[in-house]
């Protein structure tokens, strides 16, 4: 491969995985399972190992993965709070303890702990003479976010120890299983949309601002680490330590075990990953630490990882289970998905009675039938997928699947796009299927954000013949609201407001809500920004898209199709002569020639004198490029009140950084003199 596609694929794995990365951690979800990250991030890890020239100490190889939410208060860290190297068999431990065993110059075998390895989301704990003041999330390792409010509403974290210590300590807070499913269950009930494991509900459930949202949904806790401690009894060797966390009254895992020989290590893997005892928590692994205190300190730790402790991870779970049915859902813009039904199984501790098929033609190649055994796996995502078919139970007179000729929600026929893997239906929004869907997306809260329209009313409203485009929802009243069943006064008026306030969405809102094929929201905002009024995006020709950067001729040929075809065009005047908005609002000049030509500056924090938005404008008049995150491209960073993990990136990195005071002195100095 020449240089600069080695170069092209590593700088696209740094960009994917800092996007998943956000939207695990920030955002609470899981775009893709744990495994399909880990494998790009070890792709991303051969590659820079291969070629040290692209490496960067910002590569997230190289630091831990987090970020902090602007809704908490930032919690600085004294000591960065790490993340763990990954081991995946009991040969690899091996070779780590002799490298280990190389390091410190004392043979093998050494003593480890063999701790759990929960899956949920760490806290960092400081007690003041025994009382719990202050609990934080991880965040990036450098800064994490005050949720102290919030873990008060934790049972199992104790406000008062058994005795006055002061110290800093580390767990970790997960959503107990029997909790996740009768939560899950709730939210089904009532429309709303599910999380999509434990940890995703345990990070959402602590990441908010309502603690009596955090009591609600009893999360729990196991602590294991002592960060920190301020005249407190000696303590020597991390099992030491799980002992006297208990005896402070800490909740402690209880099934850790010191192993003293390679044996030991081997048994406790096998123990956990064949014949698991009943947990009522989810675990991905285990992890070894060096037992002995004095070693782990010696050793010390990269700028990610501790070097005295691994994380064992398990591969994912599988269960074997017999497929009742195979269902074909329609989506959005008409692809139909098959999906198995299955007898229900506990999978890594959950209830699973579904498994993705992904399309025809990996169904066809598992052959998998209705009435077959088959092997589903959960790699700690949304929805399991089937591995393979156990032929040798395979009833005599199973059938093999016939994927439909037709739409099942319609009857259309459907088509199979050259070059794609998935038969679709053509028939868009007169299939009630695809509509049903598009109004879920318009709806969202990417999209227009109608905070009330989820899937039960979308439902309802389709029962009803009540709409049958998205423009139908603006025509909604009050009084054809409240006579649908299970909608109070209090429902309607809230879902009208909501409605009648997404009017004034910007034009890429509504571009993206608008479900075009390929259109993302990443998409929507470039030609919102590039044409300004759907007028004239809607009148632009082929070429003229793709000449926009960032616009491939696959969105050109999608985006003129959906504008040509009539149904929209009808859709669109109805939603103008409506009032929805339809235009991007005005971004300020863009100014090439200016004081701060060349310049790219972050804001972090609050600013006193004027809001972050007229601070960004006045920049970029003078110039200036304004990112949203710290590297070394970063020429300056300028910092308000409560500046969250930005500041010390920038200190970590010595880049240059103004208070608001100073700031306002130089802006005023360039803006007299530009
Ligand atoms: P990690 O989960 O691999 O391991 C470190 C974490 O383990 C610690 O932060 C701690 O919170 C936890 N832990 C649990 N029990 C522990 C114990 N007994 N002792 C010590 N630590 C314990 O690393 P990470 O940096 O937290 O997360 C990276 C992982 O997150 C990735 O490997 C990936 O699987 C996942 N991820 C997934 C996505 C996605 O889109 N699905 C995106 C980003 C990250």
């Amino acid at each position: 491969m020449e240089p600069e596609a080695i170069r092209a694929r590593i700088e696209e794995l740094r960009r994917v995985l800092a996007r998943y990365s956000y939207q695990y951690y920030v955002e609470n979800q899981s775009p893709i399972s744990d495994t399909e990250y880990d494998e790009l991030l070890s792709e991303l890890e051969r590659w820079e190992t291969a070629f040290p020239e692209f490496r960067d100490p910002e590569s997230p190889t190289q630091v831990v993965g987090g970020g902090v939410s602007p809704d908490f208060r930032s919690v600085q860290f004294a000591k960065p709070v790490l993340s763990l190297g990954n081991l995946h068999s009991y040969e690899e431990f091996l070779e780590y303890e002799a490298r280990v065993s190389q390091w410190l110059g004392h043979p093998t075998p050494l003593e480890w702990t063999g701790e759990l390895k929960i899956d949920g989301l760490s806290v960092i704990l400081d007690y003041q003479s025994g009382r719990l003041w202050r609990a934080a999330t991880r965040g990036d390792g450098l800064v994490g976010e005050d949720v102290t409010a919030n873990v008060r509403n934790i049972h199992a974290i104790p406000a008062q120890l058994t005795e006055p210590i002061t110290g800093q300590f580390r767990g970790e807070v997960y959503m107990p299983l029997s909790q996740f499913e009768a939560l899950n269950n709730a939210r089904a009930s009532e429309g709303l949309g599910l999380f999509a494991n434990p940890r995703n509900a345990a990070a959402g459930s602590l990441r908010q601002l309502d603690p009596a949202i955090t009591r609600e949904r009893g999360l729990s806790a196991f602590i294991y680490e002592i960060r920190h401690l301020e005249d407190g009894p000696p303590v020597t060797r991390q099992s030491d330590v799980l002992h006297q966390l208990k005896a402070w009254g800490f909740p402690v895992e209880p099934h850790w075990r010191l192993c003293s020989t390679d044996e030991d290590v081997r048994a406790y893997i096998r123990e956990f990953e064949e014949a698991r005892p009943p947990l009522d928590f989810d675990i991905d692994g285990l992890v070894f630490k060096l037992d002995r205190l004095d070693w782990q300190a010696q050793l010390g730790a990269t700028q990610k990882t501790p070097r005295w402790a691994m994380a064992y991870k398990f591969p994912p779970a599988e269960a074997l289970t017999r497929v009742r049915d195979i269902v074909i859902s329609v989506g959005r813009t008409g692809t139909l998905t098959p999906t198995a039904e299955l007898e229900p199984v506990l999978l890594a501790g959950t209830r699973v009675s579904r498994a993705s098929l992904h399309n025809e033609d990996i169904l066809r190649s598992l052959d998998v039938r209705v009435g077959d055994s088959v092997f589903v796996r959960k790699a700690g995502e949304i929805i399991p997928e089937v591995v393979r078919v156990e032929l040798g139970l395979r009833p005599p007179d199973a059938q093999p699947f016939r994927f439909p000729t037709h739409c099942p929600a319609c009857g259309t026929p459907v088509v199979r796009v050259p070059g794609e893997a998935a038969y679709r239906c053509t028939a868009g929004l007169s299939c009630p299927a695809q509509l049903r869907e598009s109004l879920i997306h318009f709806g969202s809260r990417d999209a227009m954000d109608i905070q009330g329209l989820g899937e039960k009313t979308v439902d309802l409203l389709l029962e009803h013949h009540l709409v049958s485009s998205v423009s139908d929802l603006y025509r909604l009243t009050f009084d054809q609201l409240v006579a649908l069943p299970r909608f109070g006064e209090l429902s309607a008026q809230h879902l009208i407001a909501s409605i009648a306030g997404s009017k004034t969405r910007p034009l890429s809102r509504l571009l993206y809500g608008l479900g075009i094929r390929f259109v993302g929201e990443q998409g929507a905002l470039t030609l919102a920004r590039h044409f300004r009024t759907m007028a004239a995006l809607q009148t632009a020709d082929r070429e003229t898209l793709e000449a926009i950067p960032d616009i491939g001729p696959r969105t050109a040929e999608s985006v003129r199709q959906f504008f040509d075809e009539p149904a929209n065009q009808r859709v669109l005047s109805e939603l103008e002569a409506l009032g929805v908005n339809m235009a991007e609002p005005d971004l300020p000049p863009p100014s090439s020639r200016g004081p701060l030509e060349g310049e790219t500056i972050v804001l972090t924090g609050t600013l006193s004198a004027m809001t972050r938005k007229e601070a960004e404008d006045r920049l970029t008049r003078l110039g200036a490029r304004i990112a949203s995150s710290v590297s070394r491209a970063t020429s300056r960073v300028i910092f308000g009140d409560k500046p969250g993990s930005k500041l010390a990136r920038a200190e970590q990195l010595g880049i240059a950084r103004m208070n608001e005071e100073e700031f306002l002195a130089w802006l005023a100095t360039l803006e007299e003199n530009p």
